[in-house]
């Protein structure tokens, strides 16, 4: 920076810009360090970013106090302050791996760095402990890292922290000062956040870190010591051994001061790992990247630290971070947006579902605009407003979620949701399938036009008869074009009936699955409107045949995925499997009564009853009966050489093979009697693993089930269990 930069004016707007994003960031570090953030990490991160930007261009504006500067939050009034004895600091980020190199590279630059202790970056709150001659003396949160709040009696109530230390390897050191993370693990959170809405003590936390914080900082001890609070440590502060204590008690590195501190009962993560070189430190980052979710808690990143204290001492630190230690964050799973309505969908089965419509974010990689909400009472437990500001999590590939709203962030225009009264699609009053049901449903089910469109776009789909040209725009098209009038299909039984004069006149809107509203046309802004079938001239598009084609090969599909493409409730693809295999047609199960359907392995008494009760609907039968005379493969017929050889014998197919798709290998086992399923225990008969067979693998060897090959699969299906036991890959178990 020269000089001439260091005394050039600062502009009015950059000064005023300055003045507020400090007063913003204390407000926000305040209620963050409380458990009650208003925004999310992302958008504290991005303000103090800009507060930063303006301070390099102005360095004159840097004060001590500004946050660019400091460690945490103001002190509460609540509690007394505590001078640590060693100050407590925050931590430098690296938002990539160039950050990280760079960060590697300034360290080795000044020192010779031998080895890196990496470590899980928790998300909870940091507190410091005092031992006093082996007893805990004292507890205070970080406050601004030199002085902070005097905590000692609420984390007298947390399990995982001794009152005493354990001297029965070594002597209590005189002083020790520890630092760590105090958080509540994932399912303790869940398990509290039931309670707390069930006696209505306290709104849910929207996760764990607030949890965590809200339960630590309670006024009253006796309320923190409900709350599943627990710590790990990850530094330590001043420290004075024992009298005499010799050599091997001095703390030379950050590994082996956890060592020391574990002996006196501490409580130690076991997934930190100390590594000699950047590459082992990238490739800990990169496998919790990918494993983000296998501790029992949340971590928002991972920690570096070089591993020897001599060398910690010589980096030092700025007046906020340490230059020997970083944070690698991964991308945030939680972000906050603005719930601008609740709606409600309406699926095959008649359920209908609230969802919220969010003002689209960015979060895990990907834009999010809706996400379900289930049923009403949901709805009532989160307690979001439509209006409210609320936090949305995704995490890697689960659907997204809404978490809370944020209470502190109303302004009172929000408004409470009412579940409808009638089908958003069809008018029909909605009703509860039986007294005390939590879900709502459309009654009309088989003239509800929405239903049938999802019933319609479900049949297409991989899980059922697979049918790739009918998608969903397709499935819209048949069930409710704008043109003609009348649609093509009245329900699923003439699907296989129709011709191709039929499709040519159509024209449908174009509906985003999500939310089955019509998506607009970016150039006009109207809802879109196409001829799905036919080209410009009227004549059929390409897709037309290819739909013809594929309805002709559904009709010879397995019977199980005939049964599923019913839209019976409950009947999925295992439950149809298990029915087909041991029945055999459709007309075995329709015929069949409950008691015989229920004792089938892996059906039972609801789907059974679920079966009847579709059976008992003409209109089902009837859908059945046209589909028969269309061509629809009814039965399973079993191929004459090797009949039924795998009765009784259960198959887990892993890994890919070379000439099966995982649904045709576990279609083999099943028209041969036998049963395919996803989990390896004691009682599976065989595994068989194709290429990177991954964990069941493992766990067929351990258990000693047998493992084949692609061939020893072709042995099994053409000759039997035993033949397939001769070839198999892993040794038998002795005796
Ligand atoms: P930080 O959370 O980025 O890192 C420092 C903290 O990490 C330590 O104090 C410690 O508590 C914790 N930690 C967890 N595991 C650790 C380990 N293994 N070793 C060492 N430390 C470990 O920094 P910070 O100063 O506590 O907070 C700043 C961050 O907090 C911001 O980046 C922002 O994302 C968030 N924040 C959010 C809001 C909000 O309103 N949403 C407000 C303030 C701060």
């Amino acid at each position: 920076m020269s000089a001439s930069d260091q005394n050039s004016p600062v502009p009015d707007e950059d000064r005023a810009r300055h003045t507020e994003l400090v007063r913003e960031l204390d407000d926000h570090s305040y209620r963050y360090y409380m458990g009650r953030p208003i925004i999310s990490d992302a958008e504290y991160d991005a303000l103090m970013a800009e507060l930063q930007r303006i301070e390099d261009r102005h360095p004159i504006l840097i004060t001590q106090d500004s946050p660019t500067q400091k460690v945490g939050a103001p002190i509460s009034v609540d509690f007394a302050e505590v001078e640590h004895l060693v100050r407590m600091e925050s931590l430098g980020n690296a938002f990539d791996v160039d950050e990280l190199n760079a960060w590697a590279d300034r360290a080795s630059a000044e020192v010779p760095v031998e080895s890196y202790l990496c470590e899980l970056k928790i998300d909870g709150l940091a507190v410091d402990l005092v031992y006093e001659n082996g007893r805990l003396a004292r507890a205070a949160t970080r406050g601004d890292g030199r002085v902070g709040e005097d905590i000692t009696l609420n984390v007298r109530t947390i399990e995982a922290i001794p009152e005493r230390l354990d001297e029965s390897v070594r002597p209590a050191p005189e002083l020790l000062e520890v630092r760590g993370e105090v958080f509540m693990k994932v399912e303790d959170f869940h398990a509290l956040n039931d309670r707390i809405t069930e006696t209505k003590e306290h709104p849910p936390f929207a996760n764990p870190r607030n949890a965590a914080a809200g339960s630590l900082r309670q006024k009253d001890p006796r309320v923190t010591a409900t709350r599943p609070l627990t710590m790990i440590v990850h530094g330590v502060g001043a420290y004075t051994p024992a009298p005499g204590a010799g050599e091997d008690a001095a703390f030379t590195s950050q590994s082996q001061a956890y060592r020391l501190v574990g002996e006196w009962g501490l409580p130690l993560s076991d997934r930190y790992k100390v590594v000699t070189s950047m590459d082992e430190v990238r490739s800990y980052v990169s496998y919790y990247a990918g494993h983000r979710h296998e501790p029992a808690y949340e971590i928002d990143g991972i920690v570096v630290k070089v591993d020897a204290f001599s060398l910690q001492r010589r980096l030092g630190s700025t007046s906020r971070i340490p230059r020997w230690a970083i944070a690698y964050k991964y991308p945030p799973e939680e972000v906050t947006t603005t719930l601008t309505d609740i709606k409600v969908g309406v699926g095959r089965t008649g359920r209908v579902t609230p969802y919220g419509v969010m003002e689209p974010v960015t979060v895990a990689g990907s834009e999010v605009e809706f996400a379900t909400l289930h049923n009403a009472q949901e709805v009532a437990r989160k307690g979001v407003r439509i209006g409210d500001t609320v936090v949305l999590r995704k995490a890697g590939d689960v659907i997204p979620e809404i978490l809370a709203p944020v209470v502190d962030r109303r302004d009172g225009s929000e408004r409470e949701f009412v579940m409808p009264t009638h089908c958003p699609e069809c008018g029909t009053e909605l009703g509860q399938q039986k007294e005390g049901d939590v879900d709502v449903r459309c009654p009309n089910a088989r003239r509800c036009p929405g239903q049938l469109r999802e019933r319609v776009a479900f049949i297409a789909s991989r899980k059922a008869l697979d049918i790739e040209a009918l998608g969903y725009v397709a499935a819209t098209a048949l069930t409710q074009p704008l043109e003609p009038a009348v649609a093509p299909l009245a329900d699923e039984g003439d699907l296989f009936d129709l011709t191709v004069d039929q499709l040519l006149p159509i024209r449908t809107h174009v509906l985003d699955p999500d939310t089955t509203e019509p998506k607009t046309d970016e150039k006009t802004g109207e809802p879109k409107v196409v001829s799905f079938f036919a080209n410009k001239d009227g004549e059929p598009k390409k897709t037309v045949d290819k739909l013809f084609e594929q309805l002709e090969e559904a009709k010879a599909k397995p019977l199980w995925r005939v049964l599923v493409s019913l839209s019976i409730r409950h009947v999925g693809p295992r439950a149809a499997e298990d029915l087909a295999r041991h029945f055999r047609s459709l007309d075995a199960i329709r015929e069949a009564s409950e008691e015989e359907l229920a004792s089938v392995d892996g059906v039972g008494p609801t789907i059974a009853s679920s079966i009847r009760e579709w059976f008992s609907e003409d209109w089902h039968v009837g859908i059945v009966e046209k589909w028969r005379a269309a061509g629809v493969r009814m039965e399973d017929e079993a191929s004459e050489e090797t009949d039924r050889t795998l009765e009784g014998v259960t198959v887990v197919v892993t890994g890919s093979l070379d000439n099966y798709s995982r649904d045709s290998a576990k279609e083999a086992v099943a028209e041969r009697g036998g049963r395919a399923t996803a989990s390896v225990s004691k009682k599976t008969g065989f595994v068989v693993a194709g290429g990177a067979p991954g964990s069941k693998y493992d766990k067929a060897v351990s258990l000693g089930v047998p493992v084949l090959d692609e061939q020893g699969f072709e042995v099994l299906l053409r000759q039997g269990p035993e033949a397939a036991e001769a070839v198999r890959v892993n040794p038998p178990e002795e005796g």
